[in-house]
C-alpha cells in the first residue's frame, strides 16, 4: 500500500477497526514476513544501503540485516509469553474480585526512521509494533533514497499491504503523517527535528515516542585497561564513520592515564583501517555534502591539537579518523552532536570531575565507563544520568534484546527492544471484574456518620497504625549521597 500518509492511515485504520491485526497469529505471521524479507532481500537489502551511505558492506549486514533478525528472533520466542493477561492482587476491601492487565494494540503506529541506520531503526520499530498487534505507516529517510524505495516496493510483498504501508519523502510527508493522527508516533532523528515533531504530535494528542540523540560520553578513569579502552572506545566511534546515535562522542579522560590513552586511540585507528583509512574497505563515508561541510567546519578553530587524522576530501566525502585532544570546551566540537568520525579527548583530574562535567550538558543517549574500580562505575551511575550505561565497551548496549533502548531528557523518550518494544507499543489496559455473592452495603449511600466513621477507619487504619509506630519529628534523615 503506498499514496499519501492520510490516505495510508485510513486504510491502516480501516484494517485495525475490523480487527484484523488483533490475533496473536496475525502477528507472528508479521514477524515471519519481516524474517523472509530479511533473507530474501538480504542481499538487495545490504546493497541499498552500501549504495546510500558507502558503508562496508559487512558491516552492514551485521548492523541491518543480522541485528534485525536476531531482534525478530527474540519477538517471536517470547511474544506468545508477553502479550497473555496477567493476574494481578486485588485490594481485600474490594473482595470479592479479580483484576488482571491485558496489553491492547494502540491502532495504527507512525513510524518515522532517519538514514544512519535506514534499515534497523525502521523495521525494528515495525517488529515491535506488529509484534503488539498495531499496523504501522513507515516513513524512511529521504536521504537514504535506495535504500527508501525498495522497502516501499518490497515490504508489502512480505507483510500484511492491508495494515503495513510505506509512505516516501521529506519532513512534509513526516508533518502529513503526523497530522493524519497516528494512534501514537515513533520517531528516531535528531533532538532539534524530535521537539519540532514532538510539539506537532502533541499538538494533535498525539502520544510519541522520540529516539534521539545527542553527545555521549567516554569516560577513562585511571584505573582502566587503557590499551582495551582505546580500541573500544575507536570501534564505537568509527563504526559507520561516526554517523551512529551511540558513537562515543567525546572522551573524558583521568589526567594521568591521557598519554596512554591517545596512543591506545592512534594505535587502533592503524590497527581498524590501516596507515590509510582512506584506501580501507571498510572505512565509511559521509552521507551528503552538508554533513562533509558541517564536519570540516567542526575542525576550524577548535583550539585543540590533532593527534591523527584531520584530513577532508569533499569529493569522495571522506573524513579521516580523527582524534584532538584539549579543544577549547566553548568551541561547537564540544557543544553540538558531532555525528562523524572526530573525537575530542578532555582530560579531567577524576571521575568525579567527569560527572560534574556530564551533569551541565543535555542527558546523553549512552554513557561509557572504562575502569576496573567497581566503586568508580557505581559513582558515575548515581551521579549522572543517560539513556543506557555500557562498562568497558561501547555500542553494545543497543544489540541485547533484552535491554531497553532508549533516551532520557533531552536523548528521548520511551525505549523499545524486545519485550520492551511490545509493553512500549501496547495499552496496559486494567479490567477488574466483581463478584456478585457479596454485595456489602456499606460502601453505598445514604451515608450516616456511623458509616462514614466505620468506612474511614477501616480504611486508613493500616496507614494510621504504620505512622503511629514511627519515632516522632522532622522529616525522615536520609543518608548523604557519597
Ligand atoms: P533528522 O532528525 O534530520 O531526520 C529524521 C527524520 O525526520 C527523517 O525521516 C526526516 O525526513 C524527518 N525530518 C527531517 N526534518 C524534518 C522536519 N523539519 N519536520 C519533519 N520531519 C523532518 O535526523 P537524521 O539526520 O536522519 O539522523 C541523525 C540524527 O538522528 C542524529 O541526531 C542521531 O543521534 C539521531 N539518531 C538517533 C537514534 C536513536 O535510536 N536514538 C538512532 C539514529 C539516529
Amino acid at each position: 500500500m503506498s499514496g499519501t500518509p492520510a490516505d495510508a492511515m485510513a486504510a491502516c485504520r480501516a484494517a485495525f477497526a475490523e480487527g484484523r491485526t488483533r490475533p496473536l497469529a496475525w502477528r507472528l505471521a508479521q514477524l515471519d514476513g519481516l524474517e523472509r524479507l530479511l533473507v530474501r532481500e538480504g542481499r538487495a537489502l545490504v546493497d541499498a544501503v552500501v549504495a546510500d551511505l558507502g558503508r562496508a558492506a559487512t558491516e552492514v549486514r551485521l548492523t541491518e540485516v543480522a541485528s534485525v533478525q536476531r531482534e525478530v528472533a527474540t519477538l517471536r520466542r517470547g511474544l506468545p509469553r508477553w502479550v497473555r493477561d496477567e493476574r494481578v492482587r486485588t485490594p481485600l476491601v474490594l473482595h470479592p474480585a479479580r483484576s488482571w492487565i491485558r496489553r491492547e494494540p494502540l491502532g495504527v503506529v507512525g513510524i518515522v526512521g532517519p538514514w544512519n541506520y535506514p534499515v534497523n531503526l525502521l523495521l525494528v520499530p515495525l517488529a515491535a509494533a506488529v509484534a503488539a498487534g498495531n499496523a504501522a505507516v513507515l516513513k524512511p529517510s529521504e536521504e537514504a533514497p535506495a535504500t527508501s524505495a525498495l522497502l516501499a516496493e518490497r515490504l508489502g510483498h512480505y507483510l500484511d499491504p492491508s495494515t503495513v504501508a510505506v509512505c516516501e519523502g521529506g519532513p512534509s510527508a513526516t508533518e502529513a503523517l503526523v497530522d493524519a493522527g497516528p494512534d501514537h508516533l515513533f520517531f528516531t532523528g535528531s533532538p532539534r527535528v524530535g521537539g519540532l515533531v514532538g510539539a506537532r504530535a502533541a499538538a494533535r494528542l498525539v502520544p510519541t515516542t522520540l529516539e534521539l540523540g545527542g553527545k555521549s560520553p567516554a569516560v577513562v578513569d585511571r584505573s582502566a585497561d587503557v590499551a582495551s579502552a582505546g580500541l573500544r572506545i575507536a570501534w564505537g566511534k568509527l563504526l559507520n564513520a561516526g554517523q551512529s546515535c551511540i558513537a562515543p562522542d567525546y572522551v573524558l579522560v583521568d589526567d594521568a592515564r591521557a598519554g596512554e590513552l591517545l596512543e591506545a586511540l592512534v594505535g587502533a585507528v592503524r590497527r581498524l583501517y590501516g596507515p590509510d583509512p582512506w584506501r580501507s574497505a571498510d572505512y565509511g563515508r559521509i552521507v551528503s555534502d552538508r554533513h562533509v561541510d558541517r564536519l570540516a567546519g567542526l575542525l576550524d578553530g577548535h583550539g585543540g591539537r590533532v593527534v591523527v587524522g584531520g584530513e577532508v576530501d569533499r569529493v569522495t566525502r571522506y573524513v579521516a579518523p580523527t582524534v584532538v585532544v584539549d579543544p577549547d570546551p566553548a568551541a561547537p566540537l564540544l557543544q553540538e552532536e558531532i555525528f562523524g568520525p572526530i573525537l575530542p579527548v578532555v582530560r579531567v583530574r577524576d571521575a568525579d570531575e567527569a560527572a560534574a562535567w556530564i551533569r551541565r550538558r543535555p542527558d546523553p543517549l549512552a554513557l561509557y565507563v572504562f575502569g576496573e574500580d567497581r566503586a568508580v562505575l557505581d559513582r558515575l551511575l548515581a551521579t549522572t544520568r543517560s539513556g543506557g550505561v555500557c562498562w568497558n565497551t561501547t555500542m553494545h548496549q543497543f544489540a541485547s534484546p533484552s535491554l531497553p533502548f532508549g533516551g532520557i531528557g533531552g536523548s528521548g523518550i520511551g525505549a523499545y527492544h524486545g519485550r520492551h518494544g511490545v509493553e512500549r507499543l501496547s495499552q496496559l489496559r486494567p479490567v477488574l471484574h466483581k463478584g456478585r455473592r457479596l454485595d456489602l452495603p456499606l460502601a453505598y449511600p445514604p451515608y450516616p456518620a456511623w458509616k462514614g466513621r466505620l468506612l474511614t477507619t477501616a480504611l486508613e487504619l493500616p496507614s494510621r497504625l504504620r505512622v503511629a509506630r514511627r519515632p516522632a519529628g522532622g522529616p525522615p534523615s536520609v543518608p548523604t549521597p557519597q
